[in-house]
């Protein structure tokens, strides 16, 4: 005998977690299947949350570290200085923020199992059968991130354009330090950049390379050393991943299954920044499978399909950028008045998404 809910998420991260909340909000049964065995386990981001993300994840204050300005790099070590007095960013403890908002839906009934990966579902009539789950249910939403299950098991569209993001966490970070140092280096980083962030009581710095490239993380570290300050500490940990730079996946959504996230392809191709995006449609996604369960709404696919961003300017801005951002350039034109303009789009105004 099947336990029935309305809606099964795969994926306990950022997308899961926001639809999994709002649907409960609305009072809905939901079920979350979570691969890993614990909250905060394993990440693989960098964590950095944008102002907009940061109003939306509410992240424990003791877990984030505010950042104020952008140090953005050029192959031969310039430094551009940004700030904006209105803008900011969190670098957090994402680990502590992901146990914060899994605890706080969970708080709202959602049943979350952690340690229980997708393992299939099979379709009957309008519902979904998972049998090795136990579980029957009107939606199943993929927010099983980059490399989703979902979209393989039920052949929608996945993310074949992506970069391949390494980082490295060293012990403790300057109290004081409150700058997100970023690295144009097409020889370290090409097709994107490299990063250091003073976080949580550790500094991270990584770099993210276009996909077939291998991110070449100790060379890179070896390049930034005194610039970010790494002179003297210990590595205590390493992460990675996959970020996807191609867009809205096609198909994302097919019957009752819908792809969310990552594994919808939603992440700026521009900046590589998914958690904001994450966030905003995985709320929005639950609730309008709620306003169709509950007041006979549209089919919240084809409501998301007008709504998902297609990212058609910041996929040209990458495009341009991969091509012309030879480091003999940026050397050149760092100091730029035009460049400081352009450069201060991309951190500090280009975060905003769409009204809903
Ligand atoms: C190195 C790196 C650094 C990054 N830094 C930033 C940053 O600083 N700021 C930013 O905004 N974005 C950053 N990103 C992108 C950002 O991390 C993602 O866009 C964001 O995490 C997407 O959230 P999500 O919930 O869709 O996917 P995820 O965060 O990947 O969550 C997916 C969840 O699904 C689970 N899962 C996977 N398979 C299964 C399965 N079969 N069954 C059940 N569960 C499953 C996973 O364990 C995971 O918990 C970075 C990415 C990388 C790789």
């Amino acid at each position: 005998m099947l336990q029935r809910t309305d809606v099964v998420i795969a994926g306990a991260g950022f997308a899961g977690l926001a639809c999994a909340a709002a649907l409960a909000r609305r009072g809905l049964g939901v079920t979350v299947l979570e691969r890993k065995r614990e909250a905060g386990s394993g990440m693989h981001t960098t964590g950095i949350l944008v102002k907009e993300a940061a109003a939306l994840a509410c992240p424990p204050p003791a877990a984030t570290r505010r950042i104020t300005e952008v140090r953005l790099y050029s192959p031969d070590m310039q430094c551009l200085r940004l700030v904006s007095p209105d803008y900011f960013f969190l670098a957090t403890d994402t680990p502590a923020l992901m146990r914060e908002m899994s605890a706080r839906t969970a708080a709202l009934g959602v049943d979350i199992r952690y340690g229980e990966g997708f393992q299939g579902a099979g379709e009957e009539g309008a519902e979904l059968c998972l049998e090795r789950h136990g579980l029957r249910c009107k939606f199943l939403i993929g927010a099983d991130g980059a490399r989703s299950s979902v979209a393989e098991y039920f052949s929608l569209g996945r993310n074949r354009h992506y970069l391949v993001g390494a980082e490295a966490e060293f012990e403790g970070a300057d109290d004081a330090a409150r700058a997100f140092h970023c690295f144009i280096s097409r020889r370290h980083a090409p097709g994107y950049l490299g990063w250091a962030v003073p976080g949580v009581g550790v500094t991270q710095a990584g770099l993210a390379v276009n996909n077939p490239h291998r991110p070449a993380l100790r060379g890179f570290l070896d390049h930034i050393r005194d610039a970010a300050g790494l002179e003297g500490r210990r590595i205590t940990g390493h992460r990675g991943g996959r970020i996807p730079a191609g867009g809205l996946v096609r198909p994302f959504a097919r019957g009752n299954v819908i792809l969310l996230g990552d594994a919808a392809g939603i992440v700026s191709p521009l900046t590589g920044g998914g958690i904001h995006t994450a966030l905003h449609y995985g709320a929005l996604l639950g609730e309008k499978i709620a306003d169709h369960l509950l007041a006979g709404g549209a089919y919240p696919a084809a409501r998301m399909a007008r709504l998902y961003p297609r990212f058609h300017l910041k996929r040209a801005q990458r495009f341009i950028y991969e091509r012309l951002a030879r480091d003999g350039l940026v050397n050149a034109i760092l100091q730029n008045p035009a460049f400081r303009l352009a450069a201060e789009q991309v951190f500090f105004r280009l975060q905003r998404l769409p009204p809903s």
